[in-house]
């Protein structure tokens, strides 16, 4: 047992509403929404960051990109548009170690490029 957050919620020790499970990962509410839609697809098994050596099985990451898109479709802006985040490390603000797929949109975002 660890005592990550995200692991945590996976266990149910923290309640969370699971949005969509499957094999490989599951979907969470942002407790601190950024946009109107903000949404997290999270590995189910610990894996800190994408490295080569800490993603044993690269399945998960085609999954949670394909649940990702499929819950901007549910949550009807697919066609409005989305963008998908994922933070690494001290310099990008992550703040659980946990690897996740931010979803956000709903409104008109901020350029990057
Ligand atoms: P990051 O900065 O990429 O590590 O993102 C972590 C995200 O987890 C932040 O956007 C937080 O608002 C979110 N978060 C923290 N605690 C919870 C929680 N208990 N349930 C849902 N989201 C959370
Ligand atoms: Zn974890």
């Amino acid at each position: 047992m660890n005592d990550c957050l995200f692991c945590k919620i996976y266990r149910g020790e923290i309640p969370s509403e699971i949005l969509y499970k499957d094999e490989h990962c599951f979907a969470i509410k942002d407790i601190n929404p950024v946009s109107p839609v903000h949404l997290l697809v999270i590995p189910s098994v610990h894996v800190t960051y994408l490295q080569i050596f800490e993603i044993e099985d690269f399945r998960v990451l085609n999954s949670m990109y394909r649940i990702a898109t499929e819950l901007a479709v549910t949550n009807g802006i697919s066609k409005s548009g989305y963008r998908l985040v994922i933070n690494q490390k001290k310099d990008s603000g992550q703040q659980v170690p946990h690897l996740h797929l931010h979803l956000i949109g709903g409104h008109k975002l901020a350029g990057i490029g």
